[in-house]
């Protein structure tokens, strides 16, 4: 079992103020695999200061330095990839190819990304091309806390800390109490590169904790988070009273429209979507829209989808999806399952209990069901697991209001061969992101909601703007 009770304050692993031990379950096996502490007080004060103290100087250093310590921890963090996808794969169960590749592996492609968007990013200008009198200069804004979930550990830790230290900020991190080993690797990258002291800390603890603690913290300037959309209300109250800067990455509820004229796999291709990270991403495609037309079809289509997913341990390699992270989540998924099933839902795959053979472990069958309408609770809650409802639609206006239907706006999904069709819908569907016939953002992009689903952007240039004030200055001569 791994000993990792320690916190990394001002560049130096110390020992938390009072023992809290905090058990970290592997989600495969139900096993405690670490011991972490969970920080009070004294803790989040000790990084805070430090991060105060650090941010004067840091926000200070050159551009060029800044670039080249991003660079060396690029470098460092390719180095510990495999130690990165290990501990992600032990602490949220993702199967071991998929912690590589796309867990461990976006970690990397959001540092590359912000080191162009950084090294392209004009931190001074005049205010306009004829009045060079008056000035707009871009300035970190300062301490930041940074509290991140647990379904993709590393994309989330990257979006934060990169951008944040990039500009000249400083970060207090706190990861998922529920898989911070990851987050724990990540540090140790940073103290491996050799940021100065201060300028990165990292506080392990849960919501009440450290959580409240960072969001109501008077020294806090900035506090951004990536969680339940419950969470996000929370830290928006608590962050009030010292009116700091938050930006939310919350929930979601996706629809993916498939019109009748969509390509032949669309179907397939939204069903492995939907059950992709065993159903626990924000931007899962959760609500598919099927034009009444290929509506039997595409349900027996989808079945077949659904029954040839594979579910296994997240130590085998290959393209099977693990178990779901938690008891509390196995439990919150089983129960929406059945209200699916009382609210009268068609059962099409899948259902309750765990998959013939796997009776340790987290794991939960890939369900669809089909007949649902947008008033169900499957059809509304964000189930964060591998369950897909599939509603019916007759006209296109009819699916932009389903689409829309929802508390959520994150990410959308259209499938349609007319590209006139899919650009007047993608302009209706409120969201942050529409994605159009399975094709994802080749590069940097804006990442972030509408509605209840967060106000911030991250990634690229947009996620490197969150962390800035902007100042105006007169007479500039
Ligand atoms: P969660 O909200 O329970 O926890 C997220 C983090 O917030 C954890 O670090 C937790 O300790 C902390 N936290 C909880 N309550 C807090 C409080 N009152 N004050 C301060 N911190 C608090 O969410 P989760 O279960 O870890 O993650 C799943 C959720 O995250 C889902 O709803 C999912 O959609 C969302 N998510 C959103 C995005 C996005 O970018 N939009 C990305 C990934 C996950």
């Amino acid at each position: 079992m791994l000993d990792k009770r320690n916190f990394y304050i001002n560049g130096a692993w110390v020992t938390p103020a009072k023992a809290n031990d905090f058990e970290v379950i592997n989600p495969a096996t139900e096993q405690t695999c670490a011991i972490i502490s969970l920080g009070d007080n004294a803790d989040t004060d000790a990084a805070v200061a430090a991060a105060r103290n650090a941010f004067v100087s840091w926000s200070e250093t050159p551009k060029a330095e800044r670039l080249r310590l991003l660079k060396a921890l690029l470098e460092e963090y390719k180095k510990r990839s495999a130690d990165m996808a290990q501990a992600i794969s032990m602490e949220m169960g993702a199967p071991i190819d998929l912690a590589t590749a796309a867990q461990a592996g976006s970690g990397s492609g959001h540092i590359k990304g912000f080191i162009e968007a950084f090294a392209d990013m004009e931190f001074e200008s005049p205010i306009s091309d004829d009045n060079h009198s008056e000035r707009i200069i871009k300035e970190p804004i300062g301490v930041c806390g940074l509290i991140t979930p647990w379904n993709w550990p590393m994309n989330q830790v990257t979006l934060k800390v990169i951008p944040a230290l990039a500009v000249g900020c400083t970060v207090v991190l706190k990861p998922s109490e529920i898989a911070p080993l990851s987050s724990i690797v990540f540090a140790e990258i940073i103290d491996a590169v050799g940021f100065p002291a201060g300028v990165f800390n990292l506080v392990n603890g849960d919501g009440v904790g450290v959580g409240t603690q960072l969001s109501s913290h008077p020294d806090v300037d900035m506090l951004s988070f990536t969680g339940s959309t419950r969470a996000g209300a929370l830290i928006t109250k608590a962050a009030a009273d010292t009116v700091k800067r938050v930006t939310l990455e919350l929930g979601g509820k996706g629809a993916n429209i498939i019109f009748a004229d969509a390509d032949q796999k669309a179907v397939k291709r939204g069903v492995i979507h939907c059950f992709g990270n065993t159903g626990q991403s924000c931007n899962a495609p959760s609500r598919m829209l099927v034009e009444r037309s290929i509506y039997a079809q595409a349900v027996e289509t989808a079945q077949a989808a659904a029954n040839a997913v594979q579910v296994a341990s997240p130590t085998e390699n290959g393209r099977h999806i693990g178990p779901v992270i938690s008891q509390l989540q196995y439990d919150k998924i089983q129960a929406l399952i059945a209200v699916g099933i009382e609210e009268g839902a068609r059962l099409v795959a899948g259902g309750l209990g765990r998959p013939e053979g796997l009776e340790q472990g987290y794991y939960v069958q890939p369900t669809i069901f089909a007949d649902v309408n947008n008033q169900m609770q499957i059809a509304r809650e964000e189930v964060f697991g591998p369950v897909l409802a599939i509603i019916p639609f007759d006209t296109e206006e009819q699916a932009i209001a389903i689409a829309n239907d929802t508390v959520y706006g994150l990410t959308n999904y259209i499938q349609t061969q007319d590209p006139e069709k899919a650009k007047r819908v993608a302009r209706k569907l409120r969201s942050g992101m529409v994605r159009v016939n399975g094709i994802d953002s080749k590069g940097t992009s804006p990442f972030g909601g509408y509605k209840q689903s967060g106000n911030g952007r991250e990634g690229g240039a947009w996620g490197l703007e969150d962390f800035l004030e902007i100042k105006h200055v007169t007479d500039w001569q």
